[in-house]
């Protein structure tokens, strides 16, 4: 049988890309992609010419019979997505995981992750961390959440979309206390790139100072909480987090 080969494509600086990623995609029978004419700006600028398909949110469910079809008949496949690591809040679980369970091989190349990045060059304790993806859309589940970080315990990093960066470093600056750090992330490995690092508060006035600011690809961190609730019971920091989540 043939390998699928998760390739992760560079989030920013086209240098990112590995010498590894370059040749697994040069030798595979065709790669599929999260959106074909994004993927091929970047397989052009590296002289690669293959075949390409779409695996996205609409069409993944479909598209895993192909890709099983073709792995046993011992074609390669790459997977990419628009940028960076696949799967992560990209598509391409469910063809891994269909991989995983017909014991079809399946190699993770190790490359860019805006996440992974952040994390490193935050100054946020790195030893244990929890990745949430998107920051919530809607105003009170932004609340919510925000409460949820008061007693978390791990370094928690999120990505958000610039259009909603205000605002929810507003809902921050609103629920956490001035000790409690936060992180944003902008930019990684672009012109630009930026870290701003400090309480909730201050970050969120250096963002609205200026509408510039609010342009571009952000990862936002936040520090482990404060709250003194680590004395209760496990069961009941389950429970207050349940509540936390679940409360209108
Ligand atoms: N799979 C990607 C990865 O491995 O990082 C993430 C894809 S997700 C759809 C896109 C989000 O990742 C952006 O909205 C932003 O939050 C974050 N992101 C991607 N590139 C970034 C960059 N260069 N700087 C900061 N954040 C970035």
């Amino acid at each position: 049988t043939g390998f699928l080969y998760i390739v992760p494509t560079p989030i920013g600086n086209l240098q990112d890309i590995t010498q590894r990623a370059i040749q697994v995609l040069s030798e595979v029978s065709a790669i599929a992609c999260e959106d074909t004419r994004h993927s091929r700006i970047l397989l052009e600028h590296l002289g690669i010419k293959k075949p390409t398909f779409s695996i996205h949110d609409h069409n993944e469910s479909q598209r895993i019979e192909l890709v099983i079809e073709r792995l046993e008949k011992g074609e390669s496949l790459a997977l990419i997505s628009d940028a960076g690591t696949p799967l992560i809040s990209d598509p391409g679980y469910k063809i891994v995981h269909a991989c995983r369970k017909q014991n079809l091989p399946v190699v993770s190349l190790p490359g860019p992750c805006a996440a992974i990045a952040a994390l490193a060059g935050s100054g946020l304790p790195s030893d244990t961390f929890t990745f949430k993806g998107f920051f919530p859309v809607k105003h009170q589940a932004k609340q919510n959440l925000a409460h949820t970080l008061l007693t978390e315990t791990a370094t928690s990093i999120f990505y958000e979309a610039p259009r909603r960066i205000l605002d929810t470093l507003s809902v921050l600056a609103e629920m956490l206390p001035a000790e409690q750090n936060i992180v944003v992330a902008k930019e990684i490995s672009k012109t630009f790139e930026t870290y701003r690092y400090g309480s909730a508060e201050s970050v969120h006035a250096w963002f609205a100072a200026e509408d510039v600011r609010q342009k571009g690809e952000f990862v936002i961190l936040v520090s482990p909480g404060l709250a003194q609730d680590e004395a209760l019971p496990m069961a009941a920091q389950d429970l207050l987090r349940l509540l936390y989540t679940e409360m209108p």
